[in-house]
């Protein structure tokens, strides 16, 4: 990805965020390759470990209320999750992903599956520490945009 502003807002979101809410221990990650056998929970493709283009999915993003919990995580390909779900509520997607009805149900129950097998073991990031992440997220997001302006005003010249 292009180092841009919006990367660089990016970046500092999760960077905050990770604060609040820690990644997947190297363990976790582990049972995440082998749960999903090394393939795209929605589309089936297969994926190599250290690939770029081997993402570990938020079934429900954060930004709409999801975690980084095992149970909210799932193995995606680059494509799936950048530029084809984004957003879109998982089931959603994978119905449109996947017209074959048995494939659709065993992926589908696939991922619940996981999901109930971690669902112990959730914490959950309280509305409050969620809410202040969007504030200093938001205002750090302002002050990029701030000082671009300035870096961009003082090589104009005065
Ligand atoms: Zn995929």
């Amino acid at each position: 990805m292009p180092k841009s502003p919006a990367w660089a807002k990016n970046v500092v979101k999760q960077v905050l965020w990770t604060a609040i809410d820690r990644e997947l221990t190297p363990r976790e990650v582990d049972a995440l390759w082998a749960n999903f056998g090394s393939a795209c929970a929605y589309c089936g493709a297969s994926l190599r470990r250290g690939d770029k283009s081997a993402h570990k999915d938020h079934l429900l993003p954060v930004e709409l209320g999801g975690t980084n919990h095992i149970s909210n995580r799932v193995l995606s390909c680059a494509a799936c999750n950048e530029k084809e779900k984004r957003d879109e509520p998982w089931l959603d997607f994978l119905t449109r992903k996947v017209p074959d009805r048995a494939l659709f149900d065993a992926r589908k129950t696939k991922i619940e599956v996981w999901r109930q097998q971690h669902a112990d073991s959730f914490v959950p990031v309280s509305a409050g520490v969620r809410e202040i992440w969007i504030q200093e997220k938001d205002r750090l997001a302002c002050e990029i945009e701030l000082s671009l302006t300035r870096v961009r005003a003082a090589k104009r010249g005065p």
